[in-house]
């Protein structure tokens, strides 16, 4: 019997999935798999990681789902080479489909994994799913990624279509007579067999936002205080528990300001494919030499929140607890570690990877190098917000500030690590310093 395989990744649902609908629409049946990446895994620094407890759900939950539907769910941990390898000579595969993913390492993977395929005489199928405009769909007048947010997100807009949107049927076509019935199907993994401990953190239901916060979401969004302030969908995002089209359509509906985040999440994913030496250097390269400081126990009194700035800090602390921070907190955070203790981004971009629950690497390294000046799109290098302005703008009743930090206002909060005024003008000189360097 000749099958198909489909290849989850960040895609981990079953309605409006392109490469799904894709594969169950390819004449042969199909055999969903998902496979727990040894070469991403082996690398977490914790045992205990809420993001792979997360995923092992929906992997399983995906299981019940297919079996359900009378088909076979697969799940391995290993390495996906070795796995295809094994799965292309147990069984007769015409084809390999999957949906694209834009990071450094996932490309290289995907190239090796199509020539495996290819030797196998199967074909390798990778769709565009998670983003509306991918790679190369939307370039600037000079062929490359335009470099200021607002261009982009113009043409984005002048580019899209209604179909752009349009759900993929393949909630609809996942029916036992499109999937297969393998005779010995491996049992899945465990969480346990793959060396790690079930780590739960709290996420959102994974179905759209209620319309009420998206009608008000851009008068809320800047609001940490309130738990409902933004749509808390990052997560579902991050894993394809929702579909990036049914967001989107609900905020071109509704609210411009959400609709414009969610382009800011399609420009990031497309740098990071057009310029993946990005993952781990800044841009301009004549910027890689900024003297950052690297002051180690300032950088521990940062990731403890324990700066004596308490926006910072209540971001540190709610982030440590809970794995998420809302975006006006990840800027205060992010701005103080980059300006006022001149630490190099790359030390922040590493802590939130290793604890943000929604971490993605386009996101958080297109979002670092942005606060960090130093980026493909940056913001001016001059620009040192306050944190306390911060705070009194953003949290002026401190309800965001006393959740986190019990013991403002105390003589147990600690002094400030640095004076604002002494930080910036710090910061200020040494980032012009580094920039006329550059431009010598
Ligand atoms: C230093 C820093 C690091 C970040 N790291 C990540 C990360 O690893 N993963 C991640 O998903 N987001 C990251 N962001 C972007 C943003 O903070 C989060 O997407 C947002 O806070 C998630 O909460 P939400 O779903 O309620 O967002 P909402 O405000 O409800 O926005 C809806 C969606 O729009 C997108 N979006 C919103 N703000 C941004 C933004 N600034 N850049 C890109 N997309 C955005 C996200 O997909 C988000 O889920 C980072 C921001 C900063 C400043």
């Amino acid at each position: 019997m000749k099958i198909t395989l489909f290849w989850h990744r960040r895609d981990l649902r079953l309605h409006d999935n392109a490469g799904l609908a894709a594969a169950l629409q390819s004449g042969y049946p199909v055999v969903p798999l998902f496979i727990y990446d040894r070469e991403i895994l082996d690398l977490l620094p914790s045992r205990r990681d809420a993001r792979v407890t997360f995923i092992y759900d929906q992997v399983e939950r995906l299981g019940q789902e297919t079996a359900q539907a009378g088909g076979n769910f697969l799940a391995f941990y290993g390495r996906p080479l070795g796995v295809f390898e094994q799965l292309l000579t147990q069984y007769e595969v015409a084809a390999i489909y999957t949906n694209e993913d834009y990071e450094p390492y996932a490309a290289e993977r995907d190239t090796a994994v199509a020539a495996l395929a290819q030797r196998h005489s199967a074909t390798f199928q990778a769709l565009k799913d998670q983003v509306i405009f991918a790679k190369n769909e939307l370039l600037g007048k000079s062929g490359k990624p335009a470099r200021t947010f607002g261009s982009y997100r113009k043409a984005w807009l002048e580019k899209l279509q209604d179909s752009d949107l349009q759900p993929h049927p393949s909630k609809e076509l996942f029916t036992a007579e499109r999937l297969a019935r393998l005779p010995e199907a491996p049992a899945r993994p465990t969480l346990a067999a793959m060396g790690f401990e079930e780590f739960r953190q709290e996420v959102p239901a994974n179905e759209l936002p209620a319309e009420a916060l998206v009608r008000n979401y851009h008068l809320t969004r800047n609001t940490p205080g309130r738990v409902d302030s933004s749509t808390r969908r990052s997560v579902h995002l991050r894993f394809g528990t929702l579909s990036v089209r049914e967001l989107m359509r609900q905020a071109q509906a509704l609210n411009p300001k959400l609709l414009a985040e969610l382009i800011w999440r399609d420009y990031f994913m497309m740098l990071l494919w057009h310029y993946p030496i990005t993952a781990t250097e800044s841009f301009e390269p004549r910027l890689r030499q900024v003297p950052y400081r690297n002051n180690e126990a300032e950088f521990t009194a940062w990731c403890e929140g324990r700066t004596g700035y308490p926006l910072v800090d209540a971001g540190m602390r709610e982030l440590n607890a809970t794995g998420y921070l809302p975006n006006r907190a990840r800027i205060a955070a992010a701005g103080f570690l980059v300006k006022h203790l001149l630490i190099d981004w790359r030390w922040g971009d590493r802590y939130f990877a290793d604890k943000l629950l929604d971490y993605d690497m386009s996101q958080n390294v297109g979002n670092w190098q942005w606060m960090a000046g130093i980026g493909v799109v940056a913001a001016p290098w001059f620009r040192v917000y306050s944190p306390q302005s911060q705070l009194e703008s953003y949290d002026p009743d401190y309800t965001y500030v006393k959740r986190w930090v019990p013991e403002f206002g105390t003589a147990t909060y600690p002094a400030p690590i640095v004076d604002h005024k002494f930080a910036r003008q710090r910061a200020i000189d040494t980032l012009r310093a580094a920039y006329r360097a550059a431009a010598e």
